[in-house]
């Protein structure tokens, strides 16, 4: 079991209503700290989140970086499913799920454009999975602690989570 009291509070994030929890592995987070967009001339990049389950923990314990081929386009990485699926069956044979995807915003606060809230619908509905809902972050461009967006996805409905501890509960 892992013990949540130690994790940075930006790391864990309860799925109101499920008794679940997502945390966020500490290589995790140094994934979306390195490609934080805090230059203009750094590009939008992204990749898949893979998890471990330990429920009610959810343990997102990788973040796979930026490809090269991606970052010819300013947005959305991961279009290509070929890929994604080579990439999926590597990580689901190390027992780790495929759990939903991250990205960069240049903005301090990120919040999901309408195109990401489509593409996630999408993935949702495209993606052999087992899972109630995809999970997306978006890292946004502070320079001092990870701003992150967090949001729960399904095919119709999408639900953000709040870190441990932002709403004085703890
Ligand atoms: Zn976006």
């Amino acid at each position: 079991m892992l013990s949540l009291k130690r994790q940075k509070s930006n790391a864990v994030f309860p799925v109101l209503g499920s008794g679940q929890t997502l945390v966020f592995s500490p290589k995790v987070l140094k994934v979306f700290k390195t490609h934080r967009q805090i230059s203009r001339s750094q590009p939008e990049s992204g990749g898949l989140l893979f998890a471990k389950f330990d429920l009610p923990i959810i343990k997102i314990d990788i973040a796979t970086p930026p490809q090269l081929e991606d970052r010819k386009s300013r947005f959305f990485f991961v279009s290509n499913p070929d890929t994604r699926r080579t990439v999926v069956r590597r990580y689901f044979r190390k027992g780790l799920h495929f759990i939903g995807e991250w990205h960069t915003h240049p903005q301090s606060d990120p919040t999901p454009s309408g195109l990401d809230v489509n593409s996630m619908k999408d993935l949702f509905r495209q993606s052999e999975h087992e899972l109630n809902y995809f999970v997306m972050v978006i890292i946004g461009n502070r320079t001092g602690n990870l701003s992150l967006w967090v949001s729960l996805h399904d095919a119709n409905d999408m639900h953000q989570l709040h870190p441990c501890g932002s709403t004085g509960q703890s």
